[in-house]
């Protein structure tokens, strides 16, 4: 009848999980927005609602850090044994974009929100004792939107060695017993370098009957054993998923599996690799809140030309950095630590202040890396911020602000940042390692094909060999450059693939038996 048809970005579309419609519960100690201390939350925060997408009841399930907004507390009181003290807990619960979300509050994590993995050895372990005990309760008696999801038709996804204990607890309390019989549970090894470590024994501590000891038993290469909650989470899990395919093989080698390549190989048939994908809702160009002020802008690949440009002078002008639109901008977000090879910029450093460039590091972690942030910036004032702290607001600023995104990681399970950038116009420049090999292609000025630099050992002399080529593409082959933006703004990097591949694993999981 000639009506225009108006498309709602917001129109959901159908179920598609059909006849595998399952409840789905995460369990993560870091959900962002409320928590984040790096890609964890950003995943919590993100897969559920894809998943929510595709037709399932979707929950996630985290600690409550702080006093936050939305969440409402339910009535719902339970108590849980930590080490011998009856520990009482209380639930709040939201519901937004399709997914519960359950905090579980105690005094134990309570003003927590700045330190989420502080304290000693013994106190997160109690912490994480009493978040899984929790955890695994909540489909009997949280009520979400009037009933509780119940255990019938129940897969857990667990993340890292803070929910490892998770798939141990399901079987040795609920199935050993009869109970939760048709309930799965996943682990996702997000970074396998934190496992939860300790003497033996730390067994005392996760209140499991003697016989379950030898599954929390690992060898130490120089001879004696050790505790190792990640060890008892993988063998327990009906599933293994870790967040590229790059890393689910680097795992299984004696130098990226950190002692567990033995397990993982041997719980090999359980692995499967799956790239993250990015929430497209908090890390748009087109629709970024941190953009729409302060004289940033909003772009997307029509305006990439014009918005860009803003953004960078506007970065510059926030940082107190010289005004100018043709000197490359380089950028370095994330946790300062060995894995994210900050050492590696920084013996780079002397080579990068030689050229015409503006770098900006923005991240918090070893206090002698922040200090050489500090210093860089103050001995380059004209080239150089070196910003300590964690902000949301400046991350996102730079992704689209910088020209150029380094990502040096000794190793990196999948890196979001990498992801980040591409979607804003920002060229990566990464050690081809874990899950920044399998997401930035490198760029082939034959085929005019490819997504950035690459670099395959992660020393400096190739950070600089490769930063050095991405720099020249910069200033001489402009063609060259806008196609390599176009080529990554052009990606479909949102969870929704990775979100029916979790299905295909979680579909798995359920079924097997
Ligand atoms: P990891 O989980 O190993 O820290 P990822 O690249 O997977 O690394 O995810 C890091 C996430 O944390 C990204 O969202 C990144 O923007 C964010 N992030 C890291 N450091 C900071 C910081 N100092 N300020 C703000 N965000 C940060």
């Amino acid at each position: 009848n000639g009506e225009e048809i108006v498309l709602n970005e917001d129109v959901k579309p159908p179920p598609l999980a059909g006849a595998n419609v399952m409840n789905i519960i995460l369990v993560a100690a870091e959900c962002a927005p409320w928590s984040k201390t790096g890609g964890l939350g950003d995943v919590a925060g993100a897969l559920p609602k894809a998943l929510a997408r595709r037709g399932h009841r979707v929950m996630v399930v985290a600690p409550r850090y702080g006093n936050y907004a939305e969440p409402q507390e339910t009535g719902v009181r339970k108590r849980y044994k930590v080490d011998g003290q009856d520990v009482e807990v209380t639930y709040f619960q939201t519901y937004i974009d399709g997914v519960d979300f359950v905090f579980i509050d105690s005094h134990m994590f309570r003003h927590m929100e700045n330190n989420i993995y502080g304290g000693n050895r013994v106190d997160i372990l109690k912490r994480m004792v009493l978040f899984c005990k929790a955890a695994i309760e909540v489909p009997w008696y949280v009520p979400c939107g009037g009933t509780c999801y119940g255990d019938g038709n129940l897969v857990f996804i667990a993340n890292d060695w803070h929910t490892a204990l998770l798939p141990v607890f399901l079987k040795a309390y609920y199935h050993d017993n009869g109970l939760m019989k048709y309930t799965r549970c996943i682990l996702v090894i997000h970074n396998i370098a934190h496992q939860g470590r300790g003497p033996v024994d730390d067994f005392l501590y996760v209140d499991l009957p003697q016989h379950y000891i030898d599954i929390f038993k690992l060898c130490d290469p120089v001879g004696g054993e050790h505790f190792n909650i990640f060890a008892a989470g993988l063998k327990m899990a009906d599933r293994v998923v870790t967040v590229s395919h790059g890393y689910a093989w680097e795992l299984k080698t004696s130098e990226g599996g950190w002692g567990l390549d033995g397990i993982i190989n041997e719980n090999n048939w359980k692995l499967k690799g799956i790239v993250n994908g990015i929430d497209t809702k908090e890390w748009s160009p087109q629709f970024d809140f941190h953009l729409t002020s302060d004289g940033y802008t909003n772009y997307s690949l029509e305006t990439l030309q014009i918005g860009k440009p803003q953004c960078k002078a506007a970065l510059q002008k926030e940082l107190g950095l010289p005004v100018r639109e043709n000197v490359p901008l380089i950028g370095f977000i994330g946790r300062l630590d060995h894995q994210k090879g900050v050492d590696l910029i920084a013996e780079a450093i002397p080579w990068m202040v030689d050229q015409d460039v503006q770098l900006v590091m923005l991240g918090t972690g070893r206090p002698d890396l922040e200090q050489l942030l500090r210093q860089f910036e103050s001995q380059h004032r004209d080239k150089v911020r070196g910003w300590v702290g964690f902000s949301v607001k400046v991350a996102h600023r730079i992704t689209a602000g910088a020209d150029i995104l380094l990502m040096p990681s000794r190793f990196e399970p999948c890196g979001l940042n990498q992801l980040y950038a591409m979607s804003y116009g920002t060229v990566p420049v990464v050690h081809a390692v874990g899950g920044l090999r399998d997401t930035v292609h490198p760029f082939d000025p034959f085929n005019e094909s490819g997504l950035g630099w690459t670099f395959d050992k992660a020393e400096t002399n190739r950070l600089i060999h490769a930063l050095g080529n991405c720099l020249l593409t910069y200033r001489e082959y402009r063609n060259s450059w806008e196609g390599i933006q176009r080529r990554g703004m052009m990606q479909d990097l949102s969870w929704d693939n990775a979100a029916q591949n979790y299905e295909e694993v979680l579909v798995t999981a359920k079924y097997q038996w």
